[in-house]
């Protein structure tokens, strides 16, 4: 037996054995979904974790693209097209708010292509969770649609959905208003999901209002005032999962080294919630503050040198 390290994450872990290997994916409840690769397709997982946005035009292009998209249908096209992500879904959602979060992830893709191994589905969190009950319920289709029709069928397949339908039942139980939210799910289904109440009329000036007090408080950094900040803080979390900074000596030793003070007053009150929301925060002021502060600019640099690492 011997460990073979697949970057999925603190949920997974695989095994070698006879030939095939074991890649044991474990959820929040306790389920699990085993699967059993061959070399080749072993390969074709490791491939997959290493993907990267392929630029093949100016990015000013695809932003004007996305600006003049009329409907949900030509947005997925344009994803589709340009293959920000594996499969998408901008039905339900509005298409200003939908645009708004695309160009943000053109930006970042741009900046860093190999986040593309991180985008496997961007759209509506019921778009997502539609997949994923069809995938539950033994739609082969589904695997297709992520390009993982390789790695598993039936009844696995069907554990796989219910794995993953479960992951994503917990992270939305714990957001009310969330504009945008993250989920790592063993690189297989990361995904970032738009919520489908907010960007319309009203309840988006309220929305806007509430980030703009948000950040005077200092609840968020300077500077991340704008439904884009969130998405470059989600964006971070994904960014923090495939370079693994949080765990890297350097950061660590850091984070250590400030005062609680120091957080909340040099970047926000809410980065004191964990090392992954103090990185998520810290990217989100380096992205959207043209002048991040002190700890801003120190994470931003330690996260662009740890994907330069990994690249
Ligand atoms: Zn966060």
């Amino acid at each position: 037996m011997q460990d073979v390290k697949f970057e999925v994450n603190c949920y997974g872990n695989a095994a070698e054995g006879g030939g095939l290997t074991k890649l044991t994916l474990c959820g929040i409840n306790g389920e699990e979904a085993v699967l059993e690769l061959d070399e080749e397709q072993e390969g074709m997982l490791r491939s997959r974790f290493s993907r990267s946005f392929y630029v093949r035009c100016k990015k000013e292009k695809i932003l004007y693209e996305i600006e003049n998209v009329k409907d949900g249908a030509a947005l997925k096209a344009l994803a589709k097209k340009y293959y920000f992500c594996d499969t998408c879904d901008f039905d339900n959602i509005n298409l200003y708010g939908a645009k708004r979060v695309l160009k943000v992830v053109v930006e970042a893709l741009y900046r860093y292509p190999r986040l593309r191994s991180k985008l496997c589905y961007i759209g509506s969190h019921s778009g997502f969770e539609k997949l994923l009950i069809a995938l539950e319920e033994g739609d082969p289709a589904v695997l297709n649609q992520f390009n993982l029709q390789y790695i598993c069928t039936g009844e696995n397949a069907k554990k796989l959905g219910a794995l993953v339908h479960h992951l994503l039942t917990n992270i939305m139980n714990n957001h009310e208003v969330y504009i945008a939210s993250a989920m790592s799910a063993y690189g297989l289904f990361d995904a970032v999901l738009l919520d489908q109440n907010d960007y319309d009329g009203y309840s988006y000036l309220t929305l806007v209002s509430l980030l703009r007090k948000n950040e005077a408080v200092g609840f968020h950094p300077k500077g991340c005032h704008t439904p884009e900040s969130v998405v470059y803080h989600e964006l971070g979390h994904l960014l923090d999962k495939m370079c693994g900074l949080s765990e890297k000596f350097g950061f660590k030793s850091y984070y250590k080294g400030l005062s609680r003070e120091e957080i909340r007053f040099g970047l926000s009150e809410y980065a004191l919630v964990s090392p992954e929301e103090f990185i998520a925060e810290a990217f989100s002021e380096y992205m959207s503050n043209p002048e991040p502060r002190a700890i801003a600019a120190k994470v931003g640099a330690l996260l662009d040198s740890a994907y330069a690492q990994k690249a």
